[in-house]
């Protein structure tokens, strides 16, 4: 549809415009939000559908916002995946809120460039004010200083990055690891239920893949402690240098939580930085009753928590938390002529990472935490568990399903054994079977993963939307779904 170009010569959209577009784009989010429920969570489209649908070169002339709006619900919302969506309830549900929706969009009104102190005030301080807030809401060491990054992987990398650069009479920030034969290969342990996000940094950093010690867990999917001291003895006497040990709180198939303080006593007496990777479960420790999740904390080097995860922030918005910011800051630090920030006495993020240009991110929290106070998090956080306990409580009382690890937070991984059914690849592939046959319906979304060798059923229940009813409906979706399953299955014996 090609309307009238009312599109000025020079400058932006006029004022008068950006308001009538800007009101019908807040009307557009509430009723969206306020009508999901119609959608099915999953798009049910194939691969290029979307791309085919738009248009192949890009207008040479102004177009008038009514066709952007009209393309946004007749082209894109056929591909979207709607994760605030109550029903969504794979991976770690990350869900929007009405304040942080907000904040994101004052970030963009504001457009500011956080990159250093003096490139504006509010943005550094404000995250410095932020950083503070939580650390109290996670009940953290007060020596831990933070940064904020886009996600976990990046601040994962950032930790990791430090552990190398603590190791300084390699000089690697100088000369490198490569055609070197004064450094030792460089050894990272972590779990075998860790986060693949450390590998990558792992190969990013140049020490290789090699290089990752996967340390065993026990029969609640938690690394062993005893078998990472035994693997730095080994490594030791091998010639391998131990740099960085990486242990999981709220790991992302079981969500497992690593014994921090008996691997950060370890950790300490090698003097091997520790990162504890809280990406989704960190969030937990706003509660009283969680807090025994980061027990020896402060034994901790680093420590990565995702307000995205779990806490109704609108990706993106990962917290790093170091003991030892001035180590970080000896990794990255640069300085440029013109921006240079070398006599100053103030904070500087860009020092203290890879990127220079910063968004506000921290509007985000600034308005979440303030809407809802923190005992409003804690009631939504608490209420989620408690639905979670609920939905296992429903699997242990059926004979046809398993639990399969200990609930803690808002995952339950399970899976159906039905009588009959003995081989493990048989019940893998009924399982597999019986997911895909759930997310088809449209109406629930969950994901999968491997314990134990095991092909589980995982729900996450931690979307802000999502209630009670929204469980129940979801179990009763799961039985139907095995019923047919189980129909299924006698029509072809
Ligand atoms: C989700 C997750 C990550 C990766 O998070 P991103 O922010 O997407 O990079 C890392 N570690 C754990 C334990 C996670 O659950």
């Amino acid at each position: 549809m090609k309307t009238e170009n009312k599109i000025p010569a020079f400058g932006d959209m006029p004022v008068d415009k950006f308001k009538e577009n800007g009101y019908k784009m807040i009307d557009w989010i509430a009723n969206y939000l306020s009508e999901i429920e119609k959608y099915p969570v999953l798009p049910q489209i194939k691969y290029g559908e979307i791309k085919n649908s738009i248009q192949k070169n890009p207008p040479l002339t102004g177009e008038m916002t009514e066709n952007i709006f009209t393309d946004l619900d007749e082209v894109l919302m056929k591909g979207i995946t709607h994760w605030n969506h109550p029903d969504f309830m794979a991976y770690f549900n990350s869900t929007s809120s009405g304040p942080g929706i907000l904040a994101e969009l004052l970030s963009a009104g504001l457009n500011i460039n956080g990159m250093a102190w003096h490139t504006c005030p509010s943005a550094t301080e404000l995250e410095e004010a932020m950083i503070i807030w939580y650390r109290k809401i996670f009940n953290l060491p007060e020596n831990f200083w933070g940064i904020v990054y886009d996600t976990a992987s990046t601040s994962s990398f950032h930790a990791i990055s430090a552990a190398r650069e603590q190791l300084s009479h390699l000089k690697i920030r100088e000369k490198g690891m490569a055609g070197r034969n004064d450094v030792p290969r460089l050894r990272i342990y972590t779990s075998q239920e860790s986060h693949f996000s450390i590998d990558k940094s792992v190969v990013a950093l140049g020490f290789g893949l090699e290089s990752i010690k996967k340390i065993p867990v026990d029969n609640k999917f938690r690394m062993i402690s005893g078998k990472l001291k035994e693997a730095i003895e080994d490594d030791k006497k091998n010639g391998w240098l131990p740099c960085c040990v990486v242990a999981t709180v709220g790991t992302t198939s079981s969500t497992s939580v690593d014994p921090v303080d008996e691997i950060g006593t370890i950790c300490k007496n090698e003097n091997v930085w520790l990162h504890v990777d809280a990406a989704y479960a960190g969030t937990a420790s706003i509660l009283p009753e969680m807090q025994w999740i980061f027990k020896g904390i402060e034994k901790a080097d680093s420590l990565v928590i995702n307000p995205h995860k779990w806490m109704f922030t609108p990706i993106d918005y990962s917290l790093l938390f170091t003991m030892k910011p001035e180590v970080l800051k000896r990794a990255f630090n640069l300085s440029s002529e013109y921006l240079d920030t070398s006599k100053d006495k103030l904070t500087n993020f860009m020092d203290y990472g890879i990127q220079l240009g910063r968004r506000f991110r921290s509007l985000k929290p600034w308005f979440i935490i303030r809407y809802f106070g923190v005992e409003g998090l804690q009631k939504r956080i608490r209420e989620h568990i408690r639905l979670a306990k609920l939905f296992a409580g429903w699997i242990e009382d059926n004979r046809e399903f398993e639990l399969i690890s200990p609930v803690e937070f808002g995952v339950v991984c399970f899976r159906a054994v039905p009588e009959k059914i003995n081989s493990q690849e048989a019940l893998d592939a009924f399982n597999k079977n019986l997911l895909e046959r759930i997310n088809q319906t449209g109406k629930l979304f969950l994901s999968h993963t491997k314990l134990d060798g095991k092909y589980v059923i995982r729900i996450c229940i931690s979307g802000l939307r999502t209630q009670e009813e929204h469980v129940k409906k979801a179990w009763n979706l799961i039985t139907d779904c095995y019923q047919e399953t189980i129909k299924k299955i006698r029509r072809f014996n």
